[in-house]
């Protein structure tokens, strides 16, 4: 199967060969004809297997090949995402495969000035990324017009309904007209997630493929059996003596993630967190810096790593297993993708035996457990409840590691983890905060020739206009490589 036997337009064939595909991954080849015909589709699949390019090809194509219908620019596809960072990405997307067709893209998300948003909305788009907060924000404020909208994509439902969006997505569906084309991308299918299937989706196509984690092969999953206490210093030490460039760690709590940060920059590896409670600057920087390789280590919560999608992460680390087994899938698939060679390694303590019960399930296969020399266990220690954290305040219990008189860097992370949000999304949606801008107090976007990373992140996407000027925004994205770039 090609790409061409799919159907799709020149110029979106030549901007994948720009990219280097040659040819459509499993979920491309199964959804693009659909959508293409028009139809619903119900998608089962995780970040890492093309499923992007899948909604994103067929739905720039429909875009370019049917004028609109008011004759001018106006919001004709939706994208809706859970979290700033995959709406950035899915943004980045949108640019890269329609680079050379004349449709304008951007994305809006919250914790970044909503000025810079609205000066490009008013310039017209025909397709919008979006979070959920933000966008009902434009919409109260009457910046953003939903009425014209002919192709709803839902991506990362399941994501969606764990962070509580369910509320804000029947506010923004009651905006949009009766006939449309919907698109449901879903990593996992709970009653939830089917229930607003069936209140959304008309007729629609099922399209399901390989979960990441049977077709994962190419990730090697390893599990260190370790003390809880000397968690952080086992990990320095295998950064450190094994030379890893570039590795993804995840932390179960936000404050986890900052400690160990902490922990491991002043043990001379450059690291950086990044979770719900860092500024849209914060998180952009880091990431940012990941990419490039000035930040070797980057300590991540679950919500903050959804949708990351960084090439060839050699590493993940899972610094404490996720209470929720399917998260551990989720994480291991930011490494070994698109067919690449990845790690991930798992640094597992007597407090966590359940939980690797639990992942070895949902996985369906058992992982078995090594120990390094000078790190082994020490048998006299007892497990520990692990903090659920619900309804604890952040810094509102002593940390494990502090209680246990541990080792500074081995000390548990305590605090509130992510999860703990669920029903309450970490967003920012009061206008006055809006209006102070990036916490951090960075700059907002807004004219073409700013370079702040936090302006690109504001959401300033430029699909190249055909034949027109590379100009503006199209002339810093080739700068920079993109949002993230
Ligand atoms: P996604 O599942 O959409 O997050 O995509 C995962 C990764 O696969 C991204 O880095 C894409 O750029 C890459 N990708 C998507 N489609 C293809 C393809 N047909 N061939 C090679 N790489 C692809």
């Amino acid at each position: 199967m090609t790409f061409e036997q799919l159907g799709l337009s020149a110029d979106i064939l030549r901007a994948l060969s720009e990219q280097g595909y040659t040819r459509p991954t499993p979920i491309q080849a199964q959804a693009i004809p659909v959508i293409l015909d028009g139809k619903d589709v119900l998608a089962g699949a995780q970040t890492g297997t093309g499923k992007t390019a899948g909604f994103t090809l067929p739905l720039l194509q429909r875009l370019s090949t049917r004028p609109s219908k008011s004759g001018r620019r106006t919001i004709r596809a939706l994208i809706l995402t859970p979290t700033r960072e995959l709406a950035a990405q899915v943004g980045e997307s949108v640019a890269t495969y329609g680079r050379h067709l004349d449709l304008e893209a951007t994305v809006v998300f919250g914790g970044v000035k909503i000025n810079p948003q609205i000066q490009k909305l008013k310039r017209g788009v025909d397709i919008l990324v979006a979070t959920p907060g933000r966008l009902l924000d434009h919409v109260s404020q009457g910046t953003i017009d939903l009425s014209q909208v002919e192709i709803l994509v839902l991506d990362e439902a399941d994501r969606m309904l764990d962070m509580g969006f369910i509320h804000d997505i029947r506010k923004v569906l009651a905006q949009l007209p009766e006939r449309r084309q919907n698109l449901l991308f879903s990593a996992t299918f709970s009653g939830e997630i089917r229930a607003l299937a069936e209140r959304l989706l008309d007729a629609p196509v099922s399209i399901e493929v390989a979960r990441r984690n049977t077709a994962a092969e190419s990730v090697a999953q390893r599990v260190l059996r370790v003390d809880r206490g000397r968690k952080a210093e086992l990990l320095a030490w295998l950064i450190g003596s094994r030379d890893w460039r570039q590795v993804l760690v995840f932390t179960r709590t936000k404050h986890g993630a900052n400690r160990l940060a902490q922990y491991l920059d002043k043990a001379g590896l450059s690291a950086s967190a990044i979770h719900g409670n860092k500024s849209q600057g914060a998180r952009t920087r880091a990431l940012a810096g990941f990419k490039k390789g000035d930040i070797r280590v980057l300590v991540a919560t679950d919500i903050a790593a959804r949708g990351l999608d960084i090439d060839q992460l050699p590493h993940v680390v899972n610094f404490e297993l996720p209470n929720v087994a399917e998260d551990y899938v989720h994480r291991i698939g930011r490494t070994g993708r698109a067919g690449r060679e990845g790690e991930a390694l798992s640094l597992v303590c007597v407090d966590e035996d359940r939980l690797l019960r639990d992942i070895e399930k949902v996985i369906g296969r058992r992982l078995p457990a090594e120990v390094l020399e000078g790190y082994e266990p020490d048998p006299s220690i007892r497990p520990e409840p692990i903090q659920n954290g619900r309804g604890q305040r952040a810094g509102g219990r002593r940390s494990e590691g502090a209680r246990r008189g541990g080792r500074p860097g081995g000390k548990a992370p305590g605090g509130r983890p992510e999860r703990a949000q669920v029903g309450k999304p970490a967003r920012v949606r009061s206008p006055a905060r809006d209006a102070q801008g990036d916490v951090d107090g960075n700059t907002p976007n807004t004219d073409n020739g700013n370079r702040d990373p936090v302006m690109l992140a504001s959401g300033d996407i430029k699909v190249r206009r055909k034949g027109g000027k590379q100009g503006g925004q199209s002339g810093r994205r080739s700068r920079r490589g993109g949002a993230f770039g």
